[in-house]
């Protein structure tokens, strides 16, 4: 079981309603003289975070509620809402909720009479329970999900069959299927599809929307796509650069405004958070610019799952052990639905994108490494094998160039099922999605209580392609990303960041 925490400090205030704490964050200022030194001054500012604590009645809604992710993560909500067991070769396997940093992660809350003492994330603040979550959504494929399960070749045999009585009655809605966005190879699924101008799209997913949050009783719905990788839209200024351009795109019918771009926009319009799990480019700039005016959040790009969060745990420890790395080649052969729409050249465009970016902070942080800014060759490839099914193989090869001419070459080999990797990863995304919306602060030069920003790039540690407000500085080491939530969330209840220094320890 999982015990609250309840802190204990003249800044800290409990009523029914919030939880109240005063907090000063300490950042160093930094700028260059005259000669060139850096000048580095302390800045502390004050800050008051306020939590909402009545944890609402959460309903998501996936888009892709037929695939791997989508019929995955909705077996394991309702496996662990039952309690379910089953047996496998191995013997009696209960269903849990590993890999969910909210649910299978602790942190460090201080140090007692016996050393550190260690909590689970999820009891910092009141956060959603998964087993209470509703999920509902859209899929091309009309299978429910009972038979989406048994597609997918995920779970184990002998928990669908306790399964099936769950799952046979969900049936994704129909949803907006544009052939020219994803592969066509896709088309032989696509039995459940909307029919109709992109506005009358838009109509019929809002109205999903609201029909979902009226029949479910819940108080709070989030969006998440889980569909599809799509192939990248093109920018536009007329088409999709602001607002007001997308908004006319969609009534004009306009052709490079993707499903997902529909999906983000009616959420927006609903005022519902808008998750992006998949690499395409959603978030075209009149969606951001959308989200803005209507102050509704907005969070991705891509799960952060397996060779990608290895590869920014990696390239960290190599960087910041003043090792160079040179080389970095990742292949990937699966055999599911993903790896089979990613063979088409423009859907794998977009995962290449996402996937390549991602050792940019580090290269970019440390100039004795990198004096000229030439980044490592970074090359990416996606293979589709039908065989492995959902058992994602990714094989990389790290080279790096150590002391006095050495070299040294990782070569990793990752086995495992896709799915049961992002399932967990959805779930944190939404719960934490959900909570960081009920938390609203101040500074001294603040009147009023404000959210933040609607581009939620707390949640970047879950992405692979970080979403972020403009101007602000992309985050992919893991470390650093998870370091954000743990201390964000140390905030909202008043407690100092870890810092790691143990100095009670190291006294003489
Ligand atoms: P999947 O192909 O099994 O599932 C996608 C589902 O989306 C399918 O059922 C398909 O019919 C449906 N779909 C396609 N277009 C749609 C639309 N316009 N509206 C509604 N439904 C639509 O794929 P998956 O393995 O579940 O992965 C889903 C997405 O997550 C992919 O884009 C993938 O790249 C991304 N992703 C997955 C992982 C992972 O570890 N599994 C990691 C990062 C990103």
């Amino acid at each position: 079981m999982a015990f609250p925490v309840r802190v204990e400090s003249p800044g800290v205030r409990y009523s029914p309603e919030y939880l109240e704490a005063d907090y000063t964050y300490t950042n160093t200022a930094v700028r260059r003289d005259a000669k060139g030194a850096y000048i580095a001054t302390p800045v502390n500012t004050k800050y008051t975070f306020r939590t909402q604590r009545k944890v609402p009645k959460l309903g998501v809604m996936l888009v892709g509620l037929g695939g791997n992710n989508g019929s995955t993560v909705t077996a394991a909500i309702l496996a662990n809402k039952h309690r379910l067991s089953w047996h496998t070769k191995e013997g009696l396997q209960h269903a849990n909720y590993l890999g969910s940093i909210t649910q299978a992660s602790t942190v460090c809350l201080g140090t007692g009479p016996e050393g550190e003492v260690y909590v689970p994330l999820k009891s910092m603040l009141p956060m959603v329970d998964p087993d209470d979550i509703i999920i509902d959504g859209w899929d091309i494929s009309s299978l429910n999900l009972a038979d989406a399960m048994e597609r997918a070749q995920v779970i184990d045999y002998n928990l669908q069959v306790q399964l099936r009585p769950y799952l046979e009655g969900i049936k994704p809605r129909p949803s907006v299927y544009f052939p020219d966005f994803i592969a066509a190879n896709q088309a032989d699924r696509a039995d459940n599809v909307l029919k109709g101008t992109k506005q009358e799209l838009l109509t019929a997913i809002r109205r999903d929307i609201r029909d979902f949050k009226d029949k479910s009783g819940v108080d709070k719905v989030i969006l998440l796509w889980t569909a599809n990788t799509e192939r990248f839209s093109d920018v536009i200024f007329e088409v999709n650069g602001t607002a007001e351009n997308l908004l006319n795109s969609i009534k004009n019918n306009e052709s490079e405004v993707s499903p997902s771009t529909l999906f983000a926009v009616a959420s927006i319009l609903e005022g519902i958070t808008y998750i992006n799990g998949s690499p395409q480019n959603t978030f075209v700039p009149g969606v951001i610019d959308l989200a803005q005016k209507r102050k509704v959040f907005i969070a991705g790009d891509d799960f952060k799952s397996g060779q990608t969060k290895l590869k920014s745990v990696l390239v960290d420890f190599l960087v910041s052990a003043g090792i160079k790395p040179v080389s970095i080649v990742s292949y990937n052969h699966l055999g599911n639905n993903d790896g089979k729409n990613l063979s088409a050249p423009q859907t794998f465009r977009s995962k290449e994108i996402s996937k390549s970016n991602v050792v940019d902070d580090m290269v970019d942080s440390n100039s004795i490494l990198y004096p000229d800014g030439r980044r490592p060759d970074h090359c990416v490839v996606i293979k589709y094998v039908p065989y492995v099914g959902d058992s994602k193989r990714a094989m990389d090869e790290y080279t790096s160039e150590i002391m006095m001419g050495g070299t040294n070459t990782l070569v990793i080999h990752n086995t495992c099922e896709d799915s049961l990797l992002a399932s967990p990863l959805i779930l944190d995304l939404v719960i934490l999605a959900e909570l960081f919306e009920r938390v609203q602060y101040k500074t001294d030069a603040d009147d009023e209580f404000r959210n933040f920003n609607v581009v939620m790039s707390i949640l970047n540690y879950l992405c692979k392609a970080p979403l972020v407000p403009k101007g602000t500085p992309v985050v992919n080491s893991l470390f650093r990303q998870r370091s954000c939530i743990e201390n964000v969330l140390r905030a909202c209840v008043g407690l100092a960041p870890i810092n790691h220094m143990l100095l009670e320890y190291k006294h003489a």
